[in-house]
């Protein structure tokens, strides 16, 4: 192969390409003079081009060196032979001995015995391989990595021409076996949930680039350079708006993302695709491209999600550089739309005209991802990790978005639409009837006055705390925020975090628990190694002791920012009495730290545990004495003492917390808490279903904390429960025998018209 192919030598190609493409020849015929092209330029003995075709097989379509009568008929399916290889991760492969590799696969048809060293790389749109182009030298060779960038520029022409659909049907690219016309039901997770119908719009921008070729490289890089700082004033004036005003949060990740608008090593990448003859326009696609087939191969959740927001600027560069005509979110969006993207970025969702938007699906996405978060401030249900969404869908479509059970319908029959939206309407008329309780007390039948709280750990949860009409805050989970962040937040962000948070929540009570990450909550900058048991690793409370200047400086924190007013804190996992008492004097120390400094200090301070480990029930006496309140973690305790994993499908709800030994447990809380005239609450999963809330009640509970969502029914259960007779059936039921009394509490709440 040509050594001096260079910047220069693809430049000259590329000119050549685009001529070819220029011509009105029919594509198999382009298709073939640009491998013969490309095969004289790189002086390779032979040059092929493989597409991908209906099923996941790649065809060879054209051939410069390998017998003629090979091709439409070679055919390797995905993940087949270095071909299938390519396709199969979206990478480049070169090898210099191509037969050694264990991937090979001879096809006798093709007479390429006689090459020995390789070179392939995909051909691909959005990080979909649509081919593989690949040459071959008879000589061991190794290529080096600018002949590897060369052809990966060719590909993109060619991926052009592929995508253009005149190679093949475009449909049969897209419906996959012709899934893609049929109704059907696709499962993903629960990123946010609700229920919606909407019309699908399918989010892909639509830029298609006219130019790939630049006529002067020079003129390109200042349209380039133009564009970017376009791109980064737009998203200062987006911070500067009031829609990002609405969360502290939401705010904190807009500007992280414009830190990405300023990122040198992408920004390089895209003036090095200009020098080598792209336009501006093109380079910005290689770019992009690049970095979805990386993309694929990153496994951490946290790089992934910030991988998605540099192709959401990539989107707002290319969306620059083409024109006003071809930004992402059209002008006409249908009455009602869901929104289908592969991934997306938080600012590529405010490009949406939010008032019609109904649910939000996505083929990528993870719980803590930017956009979920966003998407969770517009009360919008969205589903993510739908495999194959965007394959199986067409704009226009009908779908269904269920985010409380993971699933999506497309193409629903009439029979699950008018389903559908009678679940809808009933629950518009349920949120109304919550929204009427919202200023009314939680008091039951017989005069007993409930607390009922808020789990919290974004802003917007504090906010969501007054719209549901909520006493306070239960449980804050401080990790949520560490979650969202690039770096561990020192004291100083750390404090600013939760004086805001005590000012949203405006002179309401927040109980704020120290840190539980570790187990299934990893923070991005916080490397735990793998225990073989996470929950039951090293997590919580027990990496707070061990590494006490981290504990140390969130107590700092959390003290500085209650300043004047009061402090309720409470730590995870405490195991025994020993843990509280040093978690206590690190409390202590830096309590007598802030009074040396003259701060002002908190008024009242309260400090608590969750009791989640069974072997702090047996030391209640003691713990007891010690602290101000006690809160039961349900969904640990209950994990931990049926030995039954919390996360485990196949375990599902093997257990009910609604069963004599739980309840037992939770009885046993009651009663010793009453005599020591300590507080109690639970602030599990149990307390946000309102059968639960039910049996915590007559077990004596005063106080629970659940999501902000749940606190309208289990309000509606309160108003309409007579606390009295239930305790009574409480005391036998838990002195019982049976797998589960939650049948026998149905049973009650319709004989005394619980509203369940
Ligand atoms: C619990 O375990 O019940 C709890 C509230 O804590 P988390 O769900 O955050 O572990
Ligand atoms: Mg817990």
């Amino acid at each position: 192969m040509n050594q001096a192919v260079g910047w220069l030598g693809s430049r000259l190609l590329l000119k050549r390409l685009r001529d070819v493409m220029a011509t009105g020849a029919p594509a198999q015929a382009r298709l073939d003079q640009i491998v013969r092209l490309v095969a004289a330029d790189m002086v390779a003995e032979v040059c092929s081009v493989y597409v991908m075709r209906a099923g996941e097989v790649l065809e060879l379509f054209s051939t410069e060196g390998l017998n003629q009568a090979a091709v439409h008929k070679t055919r390797l399916r995905t993940g087949e032979g270095l071909i299938g290889d390519i396709a199969a991760h979206c990478r480049p492969l070169a090898l210099a001995d191509a037969w050694s590799h264990p991937s090979f696969a001879y096809r006798p048809e093709t007479g390429e015995d006689i090459y020995r060293s390789f070179l392939g790389v995909p051909i691909h749109r959005g990080g979909r391989a649509l081919g593989v182009l690949a040459v071959q030298n008879k000589t061991q060779r190794s290529y080096a990595d600018e002949e590897v960038e060369a052809l990966e520029t060719i590909a993109m022409v060619l991926a052009e021409l592929v995508s253009a659909g005149a190679l093949i049907n475009p449909l049969e690219a897209q419906t996959n076996d012709g899934l893609s016309l049929k109704p059907g039901r696709l499962d993903g997770i629960t990123l946010n949930p609700g229920l919606a119908i909407g019309e699908a719009v399918l989010h892909r921008p639509r830029v298609t680039i006219r130019q790939m070729v630049a006529d002067d490289p020079e003129a390109e890089l200042a349209r380039l350079l133009t564009a970017v700082s376009s791109v980064q004033s737009a998203l200062d004036d987006l911070l500067a708006s009031d829609v990002i005003a609405i969360s502290g949060e939401f705010r904190e990740i807009m500007e992280t993302y414009r830190m990405f608008a300023e990122d040198r090593g992408w920004l390089s990448r895209i003036r090095e695709a200009v020098r080598t003859g792209l336009t501006a326009e093109a380079a910005v696609q290689k770019v992009q491209n690049d970095m979805r087939a990386r993309m694929r191969e990153v496994t951490d959740p946290y790089l992934k999600e910030r991988l998605h927001d540099l192709e959401d600027l990539t989107n707002r560069l290319l969306v620059q550089l083409s024109g006003p005509e071809t930004k992402s979110a059209p002008d006409h969006l249908p009455e009602n739309y869901v929104l289908v993207a592969r991934s997306m970025g938080p600012a590529e969702l405010l490009d949406y005209d939010r008032k019609h938007l109904r649910a939000l699906v996505l083929e990528e996405g993870s719980p803590t991802g930017h956009v979920a978060i966003v998407a969770r401030a517009f009360d919008i249900p969205v589903v993510g990790k739908v495999k194959d969404i965007l394959n199986r869908i067409e704009p226009g479509d009908t779908i269904v978005v269920d985010g409380d059970n993971a699933q999506v319908y497309i193409r629903p029959g009439d029979d699950i639409l008018e389903t559908i939206r009678h679940s809808i309407s009933s629950r518009t008329e349920q949120r109304a009837q919550y929204a009427a309780l919202k200023h009314l007390p939680a008091t039951t039948l017989d005069g007993h006055q409930i607390t009922l709280m808020v789990n919290a750990g974004l802003p917007t949860d504090i906010m969501a705390m007054d719209e549901a009409g909520a006493a306070g805050v239960g449980l804050y989970r401080t990790e949520i925020g560490f979650m969202v962040r690039t770096n561990f937040p020192d004291v100083a962000d750390q404090a600013a975090l939760y004086t805001k948070t005590l000012d949203l929540a405006g002179g309401k009570p927040v109980t704020f628990r120290t840190l539980d990450c570790g187990g299934d909550k990893a923070l991005p900058y916080f490397h735990v190694e793998g225990d073989e048991n996470p929950a039951m690793g090293w997590r919580a409370i027990r990496i707070g002791l061990d590494r006490p200047a981290m504990l140390r400086q969130q107590l700092r924190a959390l003290i500085m920012a209650a300043s004047g007013r009061g402090l309720s804190i409470m730590f995870p996992m405490v195991a025994e009495v020993a843990e509280f008492d040093a978690a206590k004097s690190l409390f202590d120390l830096e309590l007598a730290r802030a009074a040396d400094a003259g701060a002002v200090l908190p008024t009242e301070i309260k400090l608590g545990v969750m009791i989640e480990v069974p072997s702090l029930l047996w030391q209640l006496d003691q713990l007891l004495t010690r602290v101000d309140f006690v809160s039961v973690g349900s969904n640990d305790l209950a994990q931990f003492l049926f030995a039954h994993d919390r996360g485990s499908p196949r375990l599902g709800r093997r257990y009910d917390p609604l069963s004599p030994p739980m309840l037992t447990v939770l009885h046993q809380l009651v009663h010793k808490t009453q005599a020591a005239g300590v507080a109690l609450t639970l602030c599990g999963e149990m307390a946000g279903k309102p059968i639960e809330a039910m049996a915590l009640l007559g077990l004596g509970f005063r106080c629970i904390s659940m999501t902000a969502a749940s606190i309208g029914p289990v309000k509606m259960m309160t108003r309409s429960l007579e606390i009295g007779p239930l305790a009574e059936l409480m005391e036998r039921l838990r002195h019982g025998d049976a797998h589960s009394v939650r049948e026998q509490l149905r049973l009650y709440a319709a004989d005394h018209d619980v509203v369940l």
